[in-house]
């Protein structure tokens, strides 16, 4: 059996940036990662730009100045002024090209239209010069750039409407499992409701990834094999539920064997989720996920969330991690590395009762993960511990 650490660099080797981009609008491509380098059309910015509400003016040597007129942000008009003169402006405003300052209205006095200056003006203070921010034709932001909203408002303001974003996988949810009821039926005697499809279409949707689709299959082996030759055929990504144990009705494992899919490895030792599997066919990825929600909605964060990021471009993600200290105390069993849940907040960390792979009660309630690798055996209050951050 691998470890985490084993399990982790696999699927790192085996993730490649998709070759394939779509065109999104700026506005929409928030969360999205450049597939071009995007040259700026214009200077930024775009004219002389005051920098404060005062006055525009050329300085000279006796600091006072005839008011000649004004000029508002927006504001086309640039009058010529002469030394002596100066015009009242506002910030974001087009400076005339004849001042070389704006002095801010709280360094002047005016008296019957003659404006005085109170203290020390230096050349071009308060000037935003043509192209500060980023002159036409330079580099605005570089291919592989994730886009946050502050980039896609920057790509707004040199003018920029649509981008080359990599193309985000289709993935798709493959769910097993003859107990399972969709919500909202009544439930028959050991039957429960199935939360994993929901749960993995969550995830994907609140980070982003839209092109989803979700299939249930019984327990059953030609069921399983042509439900999941249907979803390897249509999709990048993978994601099967349950049915990849070792019980006599988990058939997930011998179907993706029939069905051509490399192994690339089965079992790691964590809990939750050791029965995790990971292959693929072609450029096509599968990960197998084990039933228990908490088992895989662990697997999904530490391996899925990473392959998804750098099959889009995203190249050096990874879940944020940190230490914190530990305001609870852990004792390990067996030797498996684990990922508890737990609440951190600012440097301290809290884990949860109830760790069992098959309670999301725990999970609905935790914002993080505390790491506990496989040759640590036990947590004591105020121990340095490691966090994987969830939100
Ligand atoms: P399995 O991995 O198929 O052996 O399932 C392990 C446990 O997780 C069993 O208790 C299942 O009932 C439960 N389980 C499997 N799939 C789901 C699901 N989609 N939603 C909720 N519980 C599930
Ligand atoms: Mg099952």
């Amino acid at each position: 059996m691998i470890s985490v650490e084993q399990a982790i660099t696999i699927v790192e080797n085996n993730t490649t940036a998709t070759q394939h981009f779509e065109t999104k609008k700026v506005v929409e491509a928030v969360g999205n990662t450049l597939f071009e380098n995007i040259k700026s059309p214009i200077d930024m910015p775009p004219f002389r730009q005051s920098a404060m509400d005062g006055y525009a003016l050329s300085l000279n040597e006796n600091g006072t100045y005839t008011i000649i007129g004004e000029v508002k942000a927006g504001d086309g008009h640039h009058p010529a002024l002469k030394k002596g003169e100066a015009v009242r402006i506002f910030t974001g405003a087009p400076v005339p090209d004849t001042a070389n300052a704006v002095v801010m209205q709280e360094k002047t006095s005016v008296e019957n239209n003659v404006l005085k200056i109170e203290s020390p003006v230096l050349k071009n203070e308060n000037i935003r010069p043509l192209g500060e921010q980023i002159l036409k034709g330079q580099i605005a932001l570089y291919k592989g750039t994730r886009l946050t909203p502050a980039g896609i408002a920057f790509l707004t303001t040199i003018g920029i409407t649509e981008v080359k974003v990599y193309q985000k996988p289709k993935i798709a949810v493959v769910v097993t499992g003859n107990e399972l009821v969709a919500p909202g039926q009544d439930l028959a005697y050991g039957q429960i409701y199935e939360s994993n499809a929901v749960m993995l279409s969550a995830s994907l949707h609140a980070l982003g990834f839209n092109n989803v689709s979700t299939q249930n299959v019984s327990d059953d082996y030609k069921n399983t094999l042509d439900t999941l030759n249907e979803a390897i055929n249509n999709s990048d990504v993978v994601l099967v539920s349950g049915g990849i144990s070792v019980g006599d009705y988990d058939f997930v494992g011998k179907a993706l064997e029939e069905l051509g899919v490399e192994q690339l490895f089965y079992k790691v030792n964590q809990k939750p989720g050791k029965p995790l599997f990971f292959g693929k066919k072609e450029h096509k990825m599968v990960f197998a996920l084990p039933g228990n929600p908490a088992s895989a909605l662990s697997c999904f964060y530490v391996y899925v969330y990473r392959a998804l990021q750098k099959m889009c471009g995203n190249l050096n993600f990874s879940l944020h991690r940190t230490t914190a200290i530990s305001e609870s105390s852990y004792i390990k069993k067996g030797d498996r590395a684990q990922f508890l849940k737990a609440i951190y907040s600012n440097g301290k960390v809290q884990i949860l009762k109830g760790q069992n792979s098959s309670m999301l009660h725990t999970f609905a309630l935790a914002n993080a993960m505390v790491y506990l690798a496989e040759t640590a055996n036990s947590i004591k209050v105020n121990d340095t511990v490691e966090v994987l951050l969830l939100q």
